[in-house]
């Protein structure tokens, strides 16, 4: 249930909100029915500029709960640099990242595999798929998904910060959606189109958000080949597009990890023509064992985020 502004009456120097109930619950339509709620809030947090309080049940607590939702403006600092870097969401690793400083990130999500495994088994055995346990783990599942990605986009948000990052690129959901022909993509057994749409979404918007307040900027451009396209050298060839993750190019005998190479194409934009880095440097004179080797980022409960290091081995 939703209040919006003209049904809110907000007393800021007592805290309390009043609340009128909807012509359709009170008495008489015109009678002053109201709510009358007071809060308290933690020190150094003010209820200004409310916009909406919703009525939300709390699954796990079996209880109500208020949210009082406002409007704060921001004010957006500066950029912590003029870098881009580009982000590869995906499957098999859930984000790869590819910095301007040659180096990348993997984040292969394993805790939201683990989820993806447990929680729909436990939900298939509730005895009736619509009721109250079905509801409370499906409530628990996008809680621990929605912590994951606020834990990813902060840690992703962070290391831009370090690099000097304006501008994060992120492939457009489109190429998640189709492949390079305009077909459905096929998500194998444990596939499910619709649960990835809303993940890459809901990911999207989050890190948006944190990275606004960073001065950075977030900016979906076109997948379209960024995956069978080789970053070093520009060759396009579907077969280039190895098994166990390994992109291998022919033409400059290199092999790195398909989703750095994917997110290292998105940084260049390789399909924005009007983009002068967007042509990869010929002759292949950039580094390349970074694309190789990024760092692994594992997630745990208690610790976030933790680095380990992935020795692949480069040679086709
Ligand atoms: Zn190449």
């Amino acid at each position: 249930m939703t209040w919006k502004q003209n049904g809110i009456r907000h007393d800021t120097k007592n805290n309390r909100v009043r609340l009128s109930k909807g012509a359709n619950h009170k008495e008489h339509p015109r009678a002053r029915e109201y709510i009358l709620v007071e809060y308290e809030t933690r020190p150094g947090v003010t209820v200004e500029n409310l916009q909406q309080v919703r009525a939300v049940y709390d699954q796990q607590n079996e209880r109500w709960e208020l949210h009082l939702v406002c409007n704060d403006e921001i004010e957006t600092p500066d950029a912590p640099g003029n870098e881009t870097a580009g982000i590869d969401l995906g499957i098999s690793n859930f984000a790869a990242v590819a910095y301007s400083t040659e180096d990348a990130d993997l984040y292969p999500g394993n805790r939201l595999k683990q989820d993806g495994y447990y929680f729909p088994k436990e939900i298939a055995k509730c005895d009736d798929s619509g009721g109250e346990q079905a509801t409370r783990l499906h409530a628990k599942w996008s809680e621990r998904c929605t912590h994951f990605f606020h834990a990813l986009a902060k840690h992703i948000v962070e290391r831009c910060v370090e690099k000097g990052v304006g501008r994060i690129n992120v492939g457009d959901l489109a190429g998640v959606r189709e492949d390079e022909n305009g077909e459905s993509k096929n998500w194998g057994k444990h596939g499910n189109l619709d649960l990835h749409e809303w993940a890459f979404d809901r990911f999207t918007n989050i890190l948006e958000y944190k990275a606004k307040v960073e001065g950075i900027e977030v900016v979906e451009v076109s997948e379209r080949d960024t995956s069978k396209t080789c970053c070093i050298c520009g060759t396009e060839d579907e077969s280039q597009r190895v098994e166990r993750g390994l992109y291998a190019c022919k033409s400059c005998d290199a092999a790195f990890n398909a989703d750095v190479n994917g997110a290292e194409n998105i940084r260049l934009d390789i399909n924005d023509e009007s983009n002068s880095e967007s042509s990869p440097s010929l002759g292949g004179d950039r580094s390349t064992g970074w694309l190789a080797q990024p760092a692994v980022h594992l997630y745990d409960l208690s610790c976030g985020f933790q680095p380990q290091t992935e020795v692949v081995d480069c040679k086709p």
